[in-house]
């Protein structure tokens, strides 16, 4: 059985309500962090956010984005990672200085786990929880049990060149029929070593780590790297702004560039740009008030 790379599959336990999901990254991850040089130890931390955010947008209905932010006050000041709905994944990471060897506990020590899910109709809901374990996968567990209780387990590893991950979630009990189910399936996935997190196959891996179970497998899914910006929305934020600061900075330079922090990708407005911008949005307020 070959492994399927960005890829994610699901699957369901069928005796009893439990489900998971399966995801290795590996040309998502990478591609997603090829315009950034970042220690090791932010690479695999986000390498390992990378990995839960496909697992965990895929248990949800939710059509939209998914935002995981880790926020520190120390030398690292915020990590970031966004999926969609369609696992379509970015990610970026600001920090002061540098962090070669400190420990990744120690770096998000006093922060903040930040989850947002922005869906693409209705309003974003956000919750926030301090930080509690020294994993990613031991916050989001515990995140996910305060702010959602929802029982979930997770397990992630990054090595630098792939992120994988796992994750079981225990669905709304109809019937309490398997009372130990869920701690059963949780002390065998527990079982697991990053080796066989990302070098199995996902049918291996759920027929070595669950031989007594009948786990039914769906269509796997496939992940990519995209970076949704773009000129507009550079442009919504110079509006932001105000036009007496744009022209401000325009009157020192030339050119109002913009560097996309997740892509890198380099956008530049001059001063027809910038007129261009609050031009449209004179004519957009005057058309309002006209109605
Ligand atoms: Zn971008």
């Amino acid at each position: 059985m070959k492994i399927q790379l960005d890829a994610l599959q699901p699957f369901l336990f069928d005796q009893t309500p439990i489900r998971g999901n399966i995801v290795h990254l590996n040309n998502t991850f990478q591609l997603a962090l090829q315009h950034q040089t970042l220690p090791l130890t932010l690479k695999q931390a986000l390498g390992e956010m990378m990995a839960a955010s496909a697992l965990l947008s895929a248990t949800l209905k939710m059509e939209g984005v998914m935002v995981l932010q880790l926020q520190s006050k120390g030398a690292l000041k915020l990590l970031v990672v966004e999926c969609s709905s369609d696992l379509k994944i970015r990610a970026t990471a600001k920090w002061d200085g540098d962090i070669g060897d400190v420990l990744f506990i120690d770096l998000i020590k006093n922060g903040q786990f930040v989850i947002t899910l922005d869906p693409t109709e209705g309003e974003p809901y956000q919750g926030i929880v301090p930080i509690e374990g020294e994993t990613i996968a031991e916050m989001l567990q515990n995140y996910m049990l305060r702010s959602q209780q929802i029982d979930t387990s997770l397990w992630l590893d990054c090595d630098g060149k792939n992120a994988s991950g796992l994750l079981l979630q225990k669905l709304p009990n109809e019937a309490e029929h398997d009372a130990d189910a869920w701690n059963r399936i949780n002390i065998l996935a527990d079982t697991v070593t990053n080796d066989e997190l990302q070098n199995l196959a996902s049918e291996t891996l759920l027929t070595r780590l669950f031989s007594e179970e009948d786990v039914r497998l769906f269509e796997p899914k496939f992940t990519q790297f995209n970076c949704s910006c773009s000129k507009a929305k550079v442009g919504n934020m110079l509006r932001m702004l105000g036009q007496d600061e744009v022209n401000s900075i325009l009157k020192e330079r030339e050119n109002i560039e913009v560097n996309c922090d997740f892509c890198n990708k380099h956008y530049a407005f001059d001063k027809i740009d910038a007129t261009a911008l609050f031009a449209s949005e004179a004519a957009l307020i005057s058309s309002y008030s006209r109605h």
